[in-house]
């Protein structure tokens, strides 16, 4: 065969190589002459058939600055093949310069004598997947700049094997050298026990059904021992037959903390939240209690107010007289009706010793002492004086009731009352009282000459040794006595309440009087054994008569109201500056609830006894009305059927 025949002719050549896909030329000689160049090759180029016959560096001048035409020139002298990848080539194209890369091959061909003859030249356009590697690995470049900035720590799991590729910060955070090999185990032990399960449930159901995953939990490291709040972000990527799991793991330990700490701020916020709710609770509680209790307030004040009004009332209708003193200050606060019954005119302020100053003399004093003793000890206040109007001159007795209460505040006392105008009270009682003086006193006449006569037939009966008449007339006298004794009693009251009574004061020796009156007395007494206890010399400044008629009333009650045999005492003793006279008897004796009501006017207790005895409950009045002239007091202790003490004290003569 003729091998020559066989041999293409460059056309025929050219024609085969148009109907490759891939880019083909062929190039002969030093010069790289291109002899053949498909229309692939020819449009890498940029250029047209024209090229054909020239040598490369003339056809595609751009090639000057670039290795290929060396490297051609190398193929053609050593005859060996070269296979460039993913080359950068530019061409100049469509009047710019335009950067491509290939895959080619210059392949030697050899003639019948093993002499090089010509280079094929194949190229494949690989400047997608070049630029996308690139792309890719740009993009790469910058995630690991991240993952080393953030100091993330990476991860990679082979699903299969479940080997594990980490990063040397991931073997840091889970407290491994970065220089150790680690495995998944490894890796899970450092997992906090309370977690450990669930991740690693967790991690083996990702790698199974593939899918993301985001997974946080605490870590022990395995050297250090330092707990780590650690995030694992991945995700399982690549096919059926090899698929890895991988991701990035980053330190949220600090994050976690604050978090923890917020989280703990918003419970113990929420405890305070919650306590305050309950002291809210309670407060709206109490608030209801306040607004009850300032219903109730508001009540009383009402009630108050209505009971004011209707004291008021009270007051005008009664025509009393209201007044206000200040302890503190003494201000005396009156009302218009006050000012008139002492004879003030109604716009007219008056002080508390104006007031005083309108009551007769005699009372004066002694409605002072009350009025002092009220204010600054308190107790009941309840006098009756006259007074003389200070411009009308018109004498009125006046009854005054008063109280003392504490301000609130502590810091003073105010002494209220109310003042009534008893004046015809008083005249009823004067009218009674002058008939009782006036009967008594035109009794006492007749009595008096009764008692004559009876003495004088006494004598006459005695003289004619009528024995039975003496008797007799003994008894008529001792009557006449006891009736006269009546009498003045009767005759006193009316004297003391017309005010014409009148205390003498003198100074004089107790234990003196007490000699006069048991010399006096005792013969008298014949049923009772009375016993005068030795008494000290006692000066006292004092009305001496009616101190002993005080005395002789004490000792001729407890005669009347003890058995007879009984013993009474009459003691008289000094206690401080006061002296205090007693008369104990072993007698009836008093019930408590008497004890002050045996000093009223008229007053007797009811009893088997009283009735028999004779009286008109004036006699302990009396008494009552000269001690306290006296400014003294009297008393009564008693149990009953044991007998009584009545005792009275003033103050002694002190010069
Ligand atoms: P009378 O004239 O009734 O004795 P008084 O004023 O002297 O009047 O006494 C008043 C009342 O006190 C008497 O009626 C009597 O009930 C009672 N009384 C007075 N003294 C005694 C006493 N020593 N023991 C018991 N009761 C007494």
């Amino acid at each position: 065969m003729d091998l020559e025949k066989l041999r293409f002719t460059s056309d025929q050549l050219l024609d085969v190589l148009a109907l490759s896909e891939n880019a083909t030329a062929i190039y002969t000689g030093e010069n790289t002459i291109i002899q053949a160049a498909n229309d692939a090759m020819l449009r890498f180029w940029g250029k047209n058939r024209s090229v054909i016959g020239k040598p490369l560096r003339e056809a595609v001048p751009e090639l000057v600055n670039q290795p290929f035409l060396n490297i051609l020139k190398r193929v053609w002298e050593t005859a060996e093949i070269y296979t460039g990848k993913d080359e950068l080539a530019e061409f100049f194209i469509d009047n710019e310069m335009k950067v491509s890369y290939y895959d080619f091959i210059y392949r030697p061909i050899f003639d019948a004598n093993g002499n090089i003859n010509s280079i094929l030249h194949t190229a494949t356009d690989v400047t997608d997947k070049v630029e996308s590697n690139l792309r890719l690995q740009e993009t790469e470049q910058k995630l690991q700049l991240a993952v080393d900035a953030a100091n993330f720590g990476t991860w990679t799991i082979d699903t299969q094997t479940q080997t594990l590729i980490a990063s040397d910060r991931l073997k840091v955070l889970f407290g491994f050298y970065p220089d150790e090999e680690i495995t998944l185990t490894d890796v899970i032990e450092q997992i906090n026990p309370e977690y450990r399960k669930s991740i690693l449930e967790s991690i083996n159901k990702t790698m199974l059904e593939g899918g993301t995953s985001d997974l946080t939990y605490m870590v022990t490291g395995h050297y250090d021992g330092i707990k780590r709040w650690l995030r694992a972000v991945g995700s399982v990527s690549g096919n059926k037959g090899f698929t890895i799991f991988a991701g990035v793991m980053m330190d949220i330990t600090e994050r976690k903390l604050v978090e923890i700490e917020k989280q703990e701020l918003t419970d113990s916020l929420g405890a305070v939240n919650e306590e305050l709710t309950a002291a809210n609770e309670e407060l709206s509680a109490a608030n209801e209690d306040i607004e009850e209790s300032k219903k109730e307030m508001e009540k009383i004040f009402h009630m108050l107010e209505d009971s004011e009004v209707a004291l008021r009332l009270a007051i005008e209708a009664a025509d009393f007289g209201t007044w206000h003193i200040n302890s503190v200050t003494r201000e005396f606060i009156t009302s218009v009706r006050l000012r008139e019954l002492f004879g003030y005119r109604a716009d007219e302020e008056i002080t508390i010793e104006q007031a005083l100053a309108q009551i007769t003399e005699e009372y004066r004093s002694f409605v002072s002492q009350k009025l002092e003793k009220a204010i600054y000890g308190g107790g009941n206040y309840d006098v009756t004086y006259p007074v003389v109007g200070f411009h009308d001159n018109q004498m009125r007795w006046l009854r005054a009731i008063g109280n003392l209460k504490t301000d609130p505040s502590g810091q003073f006392s105010s002494f209220t009352g109310v003042v009534m105008d008893v004046s015809e009270f008083k005249k009823d009682e004067q009218r009674k009282n002058d008939f009782i003086g006036m009967v008594s006193h035109e009794l006492k006449t007749p009595l008096t000459s009764i008692g004559a006569y009876v003495q004088l037939l006494q004598k006459t009966a005695n003289s004619k040794g009528d024995n039975s008449g003496t008797l007799i007339m003994d008894k008529a006298i001792n009557q006449v006595r006891k009736m006269n004794k009546m009498i003045n009693g009767f005759l006193n009251v009316s004297r003391l309440e017309s005010g014409k009574i009148s205390v003498e004061k003198q100074p004089f020796d107790m234990a003196e009087l007490l000699t006069e009156i048991s010399a006096d007395i005792t013969p008298t007494i014949t049923r009772h054994h009375i016993i005068f206890e030795p008494v000290e010399f006692t000066m006292v400044n004092a009305d001496r008569d009616k101190i002993a008629q005080v005395i002789g009333n004490l000792i001729s009650n407890a005669v009347k109201y003890s058995p007879a045999g009984s013993t009474i005492n009459v003691a008289c003793i000094q206690v401080g500056n006061e002296v205090k006279l007693s008369v104990t008897d072993h007698g009836i004796g008093i019930k408590p609830e008497d004890f002050e009501k045996v000093f009223q006017r008229y007053y007797r207790i009811e009893s088997n006894m009283s009735g028999t005895v004779s009286g008109f409950g004036i006699g302990l009045y009396l008494c009552h009305e000269i001690i306290q002239r006296h400014g003294g007091k009297i008393w009564v202790d008693s149990e009953v059927g044991k007998g009584s003490v009545f005792s009275f004290m003033m103050q002694m003569w002190l010069n």
